[in-house]
């Protein structure tokens, strides 16, 4: 009994959203989630924000895909027609007739997996492109990232990592070793001082902010740096809101201060950090009276909150998309890296780096290799020792040359049709490009381009409209698997319903596309689970079997002996929970990492100057305002989940663009009122409403709603070492009403 309410049962997992990764409890009755508990996890002690407790009835959703489609002959792709096909379903449900039929799941697949089978034969392996998904587990994204690999037969493989850290993670890899965090987000219980930058924790990370306030509340100073101030700085000891785009400016001045007024901790830097004399020399040309003007934060200021950071007894750094999402966004993130190595501030409780990751699994779904560059546990593909070890062990050849990253994908398949690497067909497991990528008109120009395209998710997003087969797979709570949270945490989540119709589990999904695609790897004595299931077909984890799943997660962990060799399934049945690095039955995880030295070659940091690099698009006379993208609490991402969870969309059931007082009132509008956005790719009309958090001269708009989908307007310049796309900054104009 919940409350009271008489359930059937009670199903532990983890909460779908945000990479906090909070673990619940879904009460069911009849095949329906009624309600979510909170559960004690390591992340949330049985914390749980609105869409952890509130957001679950999405899986139950009359939206649901539940047979495989095809799409009818001759039907247009002409992407202008998403949001009248996506206006009719929320009002007239899953009548996908104007563009689909129904099929049978031989029919889905042979059609599926043999187009893509004949792109590759045709035109080679680099025809065929895959972005797995940071929303699906651990063995999902392991044995999607093998398909692409060892039946594809190339690395073009990624997901949407790409449009969130990966900077973030170039950064980290090349500084200390590892892309993952330093220490957990709960150690700001140990903190003195807590510096938050681009970063909007109460929204994005709910749960994770309850331990910044917390803290907070026992003492520690919280600092936080972001051109757009939000709720946090309600219980902050300085907000530091910089000027958009000047993240290294202000950086640098804070190591500036730290080394000039002798507050550098030599001992620390002499025995751990390379290249200190470059990075010394290079901040001298950055003091806070310089940088002042151009970041617009007091230079007493700037000098005070280094002071407080370099004489905490534990200051640790947490941030998010605002550092990442940037042209300079691994200049940004070496930044923070050069000022917990110059203070001594990594290594030891409440201190270090930590990126807080978006997803509920875009950490696990890296480790397991759903990135072109790297196989499982982050170990290049061009480098000749690792090739080897995954040739011998997947008993198949593969590819030594990075893949195309996603945005790379999307103008590989708009190549010439000259170019040997003209991307011609993808397989894209519960992801959405045609709303998450960046200038949006050019990315689902380049979706409907595609010769073939298979989609595989558990809604009809704007990328499956765009799909020649679509695959009905599973929600999380259909399923049971892995997901490893931002705190370096491999999760178990539980089945705790069936599917509806004939979805079908993800990992059966890939298994039968592989063998179709002809992914047929031998059986061999090193890999004894890497025949994709030949005669010996996955459970899947129906019924409550882990068997399928199980299989999966040992083969993935041999792949990954050196972060999780400790970290068997039956011991995540049993604890739920385990951090990595976990190397034995015995090893309790290691919730902090580098107390005596760095994931480097020679165990030291590599510490790298950054200079000033602009916006790749920066305001004009004819756009004169910036656009900043992102969440909101209830949203999720492109809201394909969360838009359909009824308590969700209640609350924020539209679009609205935030802007601060003095500019809506330059502009003549109050909030309620209609107004347009336009950049040079794309514009949207939406309502507005007043935040004066946000800067004069900015406009924030999130990017969950298709009716007015801020990706449109947004700039695919890249970060040239992390490939990430500039989502927070780009020029545009606005003007008041325009046609909703
Ligand atoms: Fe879910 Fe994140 Fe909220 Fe926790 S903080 S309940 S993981 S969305």
């Amino acid at each position: 009994q919940v409350g009271s309410q008489v359930v059937d049962k009670k199903v532990d997992s983890v909460c779908p959203f945000c990479g906090v990764g909070c673990l619940l409890t879904y009460n069911v009755k009849d095949n329906v989630i009624v309600s979510v508990d909170g559960r004690d996890g390591p992340a949330n002690h049985s914390r749980l924000c609105v869409k952890g407790r509130f957001g679950f009835d999405y899986a139950a959703s009359p939206q649901r895909l539940t047979v495989p489609l095809i799409r009818k002959a001759g039907v247009s792709k002409d992407p202008d027609l998403l949001n009248r096909l996506n206006q009719r379903m929320s009002e007239q449900g899953t009548d996908w007739s104007e563009v689909f039929r129904e099929a049978t799941w031989e029919e889905a697949l042979a059609l599926g997996a043999g187009q893509l089978k004949n792109l590759r034969d045709q035109f080679g392996p680099k025809a065929l492109a895959g972005f797995g998904s940071a929303k699906c587990s651990n063995e999902e994204a392991y044995l999607f990232q093998k398909l692409v690999r060892t039946g594809f037969g190339s690395n073009n493989v990624d997901h949407c990592t790409r449009l969130c850290h990966a900077s973030s993670v170039a950064a980290l890899l090349e500084g200390v070793g590892s892309g993952a965090v330093s220490n957990q987000v709960n150690d700001v219980e140990h903190s003195d001082l807590i510096f938050v930058i681009g970063s909007n924790p109460t929204a994005n990370h709910p749960v994770a902010a309850t331990w910044m306030k917390n803290a907070a509340q026992r003492g520690a100073k919280i600092v936080l740096a972001d051109p757009r101030i939000t709720d946090l700085g309600q219980h902050a000891w300085r907000t530091l809101q910089f000027k958009a785009d000047t993240d290294v400016a202000m950086l640098n001045a804070l190591i500036h201060v730290v080394i000039e007024e002798g507050l550098a901790d030599q001992d620390f830097i002499a025995k751990r950090a390379n290249n200190y004399e470059a990075l010394r020399e290079n901040v001298q040309g950055y003091s806070p009276e310089a940088m002042a003007p151009i970041c617009g934060i007091p230079a007493e200021t700037l000098r005070e909150v280094a002071r407080a950071f370099a004489k905490a007894k534990g200051a640790m750094i947490l941030w998010g998309m605002g550092v990442s999402q940037h042209v300079h966004g691994t200049d940004n993130a070496r930044c923070l890296i050069a000022l917990v190595t110059v203070t001594g501030q990594i290594g030891k409780p409440g201190s270090g780096l930590h990126p807080l990751r978006g997803q509920n699994n875009v950490q696990g779904a890296s480790d397991a290799g759903l990135i072109p560059m790297m196989f499982p546990n982050y170990q290049r593909v061009t480098n000749a020792a690792a090739h080897a070890w995954f040739e011998d062990f997947w008993s198949t050849p593969l590819d030594a040359q990075a893949g195309y990253t996603v945005v790379e994908i999307m103008h590989k398949i708009l190549a010439p049709e000259n170019d040997p690497h003209k991307v011609r067909g993808m397989y894209i497991m519960g992801e959405n490009p045609a709303m998450s990528d960046p200038d949006l008109n050019h990315a689902r120009h380049a979706l409907a381009s595609l010769e073939h395209l298979v989609v595989q998710d558990i809604f009809m997003t704007e990328t499956a409209w765009l799909a020649d087969v679509v695959l009905p797979a599973t929600a999380w709570p259909e399923k049971n698997g892995t997901v490893s949270n931002t705190d370096r945490m491999v999760q178990l989540g539980k089945q705790a319903i069936a599917p509806p119709g004939q979805a079908k589990p993800d990992l059966w999904i890939i298994q039968q596309m592989a063998q179709r695609i002809g992914a047929y790897a031998s059986h061999t004595p090193s890999a004894p689970a890497g025949d994709w299931g030949r005669g010996r077909p996955l459970a899947c984890g129906y019924a409550g079997e882990f068997d399928g799943v199980a299989q999966v997660y040992d083969e993935m962990r041999r792949t990954m002996h050196t972060a999780i060799s400790g970290i068997t399934w039956e011991r995540l049945q049993r604890e739920s929970s385990v951090t990595y690095p976990c190397l034995s039955a015995d090893d309790p995880g290691a919730p902090t990492v580098f107390l005596d030295h760095f994931a480097t070659e020679d165990g030291r940091v590599n510490l790298v100057p950054a200079d000033i690099i602009p916006a790749n698009e920066r305001p004009d006379a004819q756009y004169p305002f910036v656009l900043i993208t992102g969440r909101q609490l209830e949203h999720w991402h492109t809201g394909s989940m969360t838009r359909r969870a009824t308590v969700l969309d209640a609350i924020e059931p539209m679009a609205t663009a935030s802007m601060c007082g003095g500019d809506l009132a330059q502009l003549g509008l109050s909030t309620g009122d209609v107004l347009t956005i336009e950049s040079r790719r794309g514009q949207v009309t939406l309502h507005v409403r007043r935040d004066d958090g946000t800067p004069q001269g900015a406009v924030f708009v999130p990017f969950a709603y298709y009716e007015a989908a801020a990706n449109l307007m947004t700039n695919a310049a890249l970060d040239p070492y992390g490939k990430i796309p500039e989502f927070k900054y780009c020029a545009v104009a606005i003007r008041a009403g325009g046609e909703l």
